[in-house]
């Protein structure tokens, strides 16, 4: 049965003008044939209109993130078309699927491959807690072994609920400092996870 979904509603002819639209430009001063505005607050909308994702799928969450790849739902609206699976090319790590402790390792290593800046979505009650699997063999999040931004609920989360923690994810990329990732509070943060 199709799902309803307020997205992707094909609009009527007389309305494909005002179907597309601008990102909303940062707070600043506008004057005749200029605008200043924050270097970060610059780079900060460039960078939430251009996210990588790098997919680590293991189970069944990663169905629904293929769902949400596809025509209906479509993440590419929000500037995350290109795919990858080079963690060096890639900024927004999204974990979905049980992830067995002899597989932290990999997600770990995949977050160190990643270059700075780079954020971390745990898709799913497996990838945020260990969902169902209170067992002797999964990670019981992956918080455990990487940081993780976002949390993404459900079992599984419905492709609404990827593309929100999606939007979760732009809002930090949009608001965050050019200095963060040079601050004692991140290098602490870091420093927890045995990453130097
Ligand atoms: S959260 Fe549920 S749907 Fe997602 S990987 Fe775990 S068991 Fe599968």
């Amino acid at each position: 049965m199709a799902r309803p979904v307020r997205f992707n509603i094909h609009p009527k002819e007389a309305d494909y003008n005002t179907a597309i639209g601008f990102a909303e430009s940062p707070a600043g001063f506008t004057g005749e044939g200029f605008f200043t505005t924050k270097l970060s607050d610059v780079v900060g909308l460039a960078r939430k209109n251009s996210i990588w994702p790098l997919p680590f799928a293991t189970s069944c969450c990663g169905i629904e993130f293929m769902a949400t790849m596809g025509s209906h739902y479509d993440l590419a609206r929000f500037g995350a078309e290109r795919v990858g699976f080079s963690p060096r090319q890639c900024d927004l790590l999204m974990v979905m699927g049980t992830i067995a402790k002899k597989m932290a390792p990999v997600v770990k290593q995949v977050y160190l491959q990643m270059a700075e800046p780079r954020w971390v979505i745990a898709v799913g009650a497996c990838a945020c807690s260990g969902g169902i699997f209170d067992s002797y063999s999964v990670l019981q999040g992956i918080d455990q072994v990487v940081p993780v931004d976002v949390y993404v609920p459900g079992c599984p989360p419905r492709p609404e609920g990827i593309i929100d923690g999606f939007m979760q994810i732009q809002t930090l990329v949009g608001k965050e400092s050019i200095r963060r990732r040079n601050g004692d509070q991140y290098k602490a943060l870091l420093e927890s996870y045995g990453i130097q």
